[in-house]
């Protein structure tokens, strides 16, 4: 099943729930604007390089769009579509004044020189300008960009339109940037598992974690779980695993992989594949979309799946996972930090005003959780899981902001 068809079929179930009617499910599915740009530019080697970019705007009932920027070689229209989806319904679980988007770039970011992911960036920038901007769409990091990215955007996009730090976020904190905002996705990833682990009575101290992926979101989760006396047992990224049953020493696992250094070298080492089925608490998938799925769900020893990456999980998988007592915090919610922080930042720019760390992790715990125990009661109260209850709050948020602006 692709990623559109999932986000579409966990939108559908949701939609049955509240009995939304077909021209409502067509209007609040359908995107506002698709836009597919050629990017051409000249490689190092003097060749041409072209590339395709997107950006969906899927809807902006709620306020402008907002969605990350992905550059990775498996990027097309529907991954890309079916992702500024689920930021519609994320934005508004967690009560910001955004609605949905989501960009990419098919590129292998690996295959390309700094000067290479500069001249993309700028070129995507310059066929994108006109339809992005602080009061319209405003992207940030995703997969395969980070605050350097942004950056570039920001330069870029103010030589058409004057100083405009808003129109991106996730920018380096000496350009515009929010304290705290690349660790977000990652300690609101952490703080919800936590949160989760307390409400079931289970021990927060020496809860045994398995994550895949260790880029941003992965290696801040894994970070935050560690400091706080959980067990990571196991890690993993494109080249694969690694595993410690006492536990992997993050902070110096960090160290190793901002040394370069592959970190199959750290530990013992297990597949990608061996990592979802391990015998641990926490399973956290933290890296691609579409890895749990109705193959895989029934390997999965775990008593909980976090969903830190977008979309991890397939509509089959999410069935076994519900019949074998498996509890999943679903994607629209557990990863909602990082545009929540993006948010604050887009609030200090506008402000012309900066706040300290301490400042942003409160007002980030507050939201996180805040909309974790909103969730929690929607899910006890109408006896559904955590997914459909986080759709249910935000499907029923965009419909209300729908009806009452009019169309
Ligand atoms: P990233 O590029 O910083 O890191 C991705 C990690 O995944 C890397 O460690 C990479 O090696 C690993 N990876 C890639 N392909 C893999 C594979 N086939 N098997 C195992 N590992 C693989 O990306 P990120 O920003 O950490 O994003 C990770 C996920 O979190 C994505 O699904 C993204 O959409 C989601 N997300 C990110 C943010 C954010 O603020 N960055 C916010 C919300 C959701």
């Amino acid at each position: 099943m692709s990623d559109y068809e999932t986000a579409v079929r966990f939108f559908e179930q949701s939609a049955d729930v509240m009995d939304l009617s077909q021209n409502m499910r067509k209007l609040l599915l359908t995107p506002e604007r698709e836009v597919k740009v050629q990017v051409a530019m000249e490689m190092d080697n003097g060749e041409i390089g072209t590339f395709i970019g997107f950006r969906m705007q899927h809807n902006s009932a709620r306020g402008p769009m907002k969605g990350g920027l992905r550059y990775h070689h498996e990027v097309d229209a529907q991954e890309v579509l079916a992702l500024a989806t689920l930021m519609t319904w994320k934005t508004a679980v967690v009560n910001i004044p955004y609605g949905g988007a989501k960009g990419g770039i098919a590129v292998k970011v690996k295959d390309l020189s700094p000067g290479e992911n500069e001249r993309l960036t700028r070129k995507f920038t310059d066929v994108l300008q006109d339809v992005i901007g602080p009061d319209k769409d405003i992207p940030a990091p995703d997969m395969g960009t980070n605050a350097q990215v942004m950056a570039w955007i920001e330069n870029q996009y103010e030589k058409y339109h004057g100083f405009n730090p808003a129109c991106v976020t996730g920018k380096p904190v000496e350009l515009h940037g929010a304290e705290g905002r690349e660790e977000a996705t990652g300690r609101g990833v952490a703080t919800l598992t936590m949160a989760m682990l307390e409400k079931c009575k289970h021990n927060v101290k020496g809860a045994t974690i398995a994550i895949q992926g260790f880029g941003n979101v992965g290696s801040f989760a894994a970070r935050f779980l560690h400091d706080a006396g959980c067990k990571v047992i196991s890690i993993s990224d494109v080249t694969g695993g690694i595993r410690d049953a006492d536990g992997l020493d993050i902070p110096k696992l960090q160290e190793h992989v901002a040394e370069n250094k592959p970190i199959a070298e750290f530990a013992e080492a297990i597949s990608n594949e061996e990592l979802l089925a391990l015998d641990v608490d926490v399973l956290m998938p933290a890296a691609l979309g579409g890895v749990l799925t109705g193959d895989n769900a029934n390997d999965v020893r775990a008593k909980f799946i976090v969903e830190a990456a977008n979309n991890p999980t397939d509509p089959a998988a999410d069935e076994i996972f519900q019949k074998r007592d498996i509890l999943v915090l679903p994607d629209i919610l557990a990863n909602a930090g990082g545009v929540t922080v993006s948010y604050f930042e887009w609030v200090q720019n506008r402000q012309y005003f900066h706040w300290e760390l301490d400042r942003t992790r409160l007002e980030l715990d507050k939201i996180m959780l805040g909309s974790f125990h909103k969730v929690w009661e929607i899910a006890e109260r109408r006896k559904v899981t955590l997914r459909l209850a986080s759709y249910l709050l935000g499907i029923g948020r965009v419909g209300r902001a729908t009806v009452l602006g009019g169309i």
